[in-house]
């Protein structure tokens, strides 16, 4: 399988290449250059398997014969392992036809850990096989720094090292992070505030000479392909339990960087029959303003209840213009350019287009915590604030009732608290294999603000 960049410049690259790389060296994202299709028949026979046969058929098809089936199978199980539950992504219903896919039974309650939990074991599969060390850096508020660590934890090839704003995350976020106890997890918490964590980090890709030699930094953000692959999995697992290929299905996806919701859309590129996806996002809205209206520009960043879908820019985004824009990589660098100075329009027959399959709703805090109260009224379920969003986008915008809805459950509401006590409940108790996280041992250091000081922190404890 071979992978282009969105941008159009950059050289194809192997699967391999692909999970190394991250960004391409165009400035693009890449994706593959033709999305690998399931006929009807073979969907159908999912019926009944379990999540990791469903997830093996997916990713060899992006992999090809780059990992051998019983290598590529045993990291599969560990990955998947490490949910908590059987199913590792169960299917609740909710009402007559809408349902809830239960993303958060992973190491730190969250769906991040269903793709970086398989990123990190491919990453050490890779540079083991040529003999090479990778550090990787990030900078945290709060979710995905500790979804990376618990998937980079198992690595014999990877050190991690993730910066914190020091007193500035949840104490069960900043545990998740810092309770991780193993040689190659390293947890700085830097005397500053999150921008400056991230300008460290930044800093860090644009010079890695200190870094010295063989040692490679890697990003462990969402445009990964490795991540959008892993995702892939879940759509197909939800579908065929409610009866796909012989029924069409929706799905409501609580969105930020477009990731998840994009490989939604691989999904039904490969020929998942998908009636609609609904966008859902919170105030900060860039994804809902250009579906619902074609407007396709930055506004400032805005903190809500529900802080993983805080962002203003959403990267993955690319990657579903460049397939709009039918894979014209100049096109695409356009548009993104002119985006950066200005508000841009998608060309209209392409929005169109895009608008046969997707919605979109902007849920603000307010709405948010009436959800939260309503919808453990209607059904008995407690949903965290990401999830909400994307309940009441799948109620507002709904196309057929006949079809069934799914809406992601993005997290557990113990991860956020704050939300399910503004609506009024006593907590959200964390499950019984967390519930001694506020006991557990913790191990950070606290770092000026300074790169170089990181740097060297860096360079001195790295394997
Ligand atoms: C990251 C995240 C999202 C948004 O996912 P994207 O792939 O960025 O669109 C939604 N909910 C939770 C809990 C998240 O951590």
């Amino acid at each position: 399988m071979r992978y282009i960049s969105t941008r159009g410049q950059a050289p194809a690259l192997n699967f391999e290449d692909v999970v190394l790389t991250g960004l391409a060296s165009d400035g693009g994202l890449y994706v593959p250059e033709t999305i690998p299709q399931f006929s009807a028949e073979e969907i159908a026979s999912w019926a009944g398997l379990p999540y990791t046969d469903i997830a093996y058929k997916v990713m060899h098809a992006f992999i090809g014969d780059e990992i051998p089936a019983d290598t590529l199978k045993s990291m599969i199980e560990d990955t998947y392992g490490t949910f908590k539950h059987d199913a590792v992504t169960p299917l609740k219903q909710l009402d007559s036809n809408h349902y809830l896919l239960e993303l958060f039974h992973g190491p730190t309650l969250a769906f991040k850990d269903v793709a970086l939990q398989m990123l990190g074991r491919l990453l050490d599969h890779f540079l083991g096989k040529r003999n090479e060390h990778a550090v990787i850096m990030g900078a945290t508020s709060g979710d995905t720094g500790s979804a990376a660590i618990e998937g980079c934890k198992p690595c014999d090839h990877v050190d991690i090292f993730i910066l914190h704003p020091y007193n500035r995350v949840s104490e069960v976020q900043r545990r998740q992070m810092t309770t991780v106890l193993a040689d190659n997890v390293f947890n700085i918490a830097v005397e500053g505030n999150f921008d400056d964590c991230q300008a460290i980090v930044k800093e860090s890709f644009n010079n890695q000479d200190f870094l010295g030699g063989k040692t490679r930094l890697v990003a462990v953000n969402s445009i990964n392909w490795a991540r959008i692959m892993a995702q892939v999995v879940y759509y197909f697992v939800s579908a065929v339990a409610v009866g796909s290929p012989h029924r069409k299905v929706s799905f409501s996806v609580p969105s930020a960087n477009f990731g998840d919701v994009f490989a939604g859309y691989i999904a039904y590129k490969m020929g998942l029959p998908v009636n609609q996806f609904v966008v859902a996002t919170n105030a900060n809205d860039i994804l809902h303003r250009v579906i619902s209206k074609n407007d396709f520009s930055k506004q400032p960043l805005l903190h809500t209840l529900s802080p993983s879908m805080d962002i203003v820019v959403s990267s993955n985004f690319e990657r579903l213009l460049f397939d709009l824009y039918d894979n014209d990589g100049a096109a695409v660098e356009d548009l993104l350019k002119r985006f950066n100075n200005e508000p841009v329009h998608i060309e209209q027959p392409r929005w169109d287009k895009a608008r046969e399959l997707f919605d979109s709703l902007s849920v603000d805090d307010d709405t948010t915590i009436e959800v939260i109260k309503e919808a453990f009224e209607r059904t008995g379920e407690l949903l965290d604030p990401h999830t909400a969003t994307g309940y009441r986008a799948a109620e507002t915008c709904n196309r057929d009732k006949a079809v069934p809805m799914i809406t992601l459950a993005t997290a557990h509401p113990a991860k956020f608290e704050d939300a399910i006590v503004k609506a009024g409940f006593k907590g959200a108790p964390l499950p019984a294999h967390m519930a001694d996280l506020m006991e557990r041992e913790e191990r950070f250091s606290v770092l000026p603000a300074d790169a170089e000081a990181i740097q060297a922190f860096v360079v001195g404890n790295k394997r």
